[in-house]
């Protein structure tokens, strides 16, 4: 059947508002210097938005906080560290998200997590990925680790959203990182003990919620490498903060966060 015909009878439908919607044939983006995230995230997200869907999200972009990734509403300016970090000393060296967590892209976390639509791991990962080479340009990371789940809520759900959201990255490092090796590790970190849900917590009562949550094996080979952690979402960084710990505890030598999406 024609590509055409075959679009005019079965016409896509919007994975968020259900809308039915006439599909957009974009150019690929090539050289993502050029291009934001918001015309990235139209371009991966095209099969499966509307149009208004797609116009709903909203990127994470300077200024910024270089220590947290808290976007300044105030849109002028460079980046500076934001009040919380002048204040405390996180754990983590530097947290980066693709975009805020409204909108649509709470949708789609919403439905890749709870309602299983794993096809939107996809361009949701190569998404991901556009933020990671943007922030680390440079490579400097040895070791990507995502958020373990608690072997219970592994075996509910089915699937690691914070892993499904890495897993293709292997095919696109070639060139990328500096030319540097990077390994993915699901089964370094564990989540050892039982939590209730974070949700509705305030920062302070999320971090005694999640504290000795994670451990690592002993004797298990994290020494003097740099890790990223890379989760679906962050709230008050309660959770990476206390994986952070755990991992510089174990020897690592420093530890990032990349969310895909982040509580503004
Ligand atoms: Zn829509
Ligand atoms: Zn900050």
């Amino acid at each position: 059947m024609a590509q055409s015909f075959k679009i005019a009878l079965f016409p896509p439908k919007c994975h968020v508002c259900k809308a039915f919607f006439r599909s957009r044939r974009l150019t690929p983006h090539g050289d993502d210097e050029g291009s934001g995230l918001n015309e990235i995230f139209e371009q991966l997200l095209a099969p499966y938005l509307c149009s208004p869907c797609i116009s709903d999200f909203f990127a994470i972009e300077s200024p910024l906080c270089p220590g947290c990734g808290v976007m300044f509403a105030g849109r002028t300016g460079g980046d500076h560290l934001c009040g919380d970090c002048i204040k405390r000393q996180n754990k983590f060296t530097r947290a980066r998200s693709t975009g805020a967590y409204n909108g649509i892209l709470l949708s789609l976390v919403h439905r890749l997590k709870y309602h299983g639509r794993s096809e939107l791991a996809r361009p949701l990962g190569e998404l991901l990925f556009h933020t990671y080479t943007r922030h680390w340009k440079d490579g400097g990371i040895d070791l990507i680790i995502p958020v373990p789940l608690h072997p219970r809520k592994l075996r509910r759900r089915g699937f690691n959203q914070s892993y499904l959201l890495v897993a293709k990255w292997p095919r696109y490092f070639s060139g990328e990182n500096g030319g540097h090796r990077v390994e993915i590790k699901v089964d370094l970190l564990r989540r050892v003990r039982w939590t209730a849900p974070q949700t509705g917590l305030g920062r302070r009562e999320r971090q005694n919620n999640i504290k000795g949550a994670f451990s690592l094996p002993d004797g298990v080979p994290v020494g003097n490498r740099s890790v990223l952690l890379v989760d679906d979402v962050y709230t008050t960084g309660a959770t990476v903060t206390e994986c952070a710990r755990v991992l510089l505890t174990g020897g690592a030598d420093r530890v990032d966060v990349l969310t895909l999406a982040r509580a503004i």
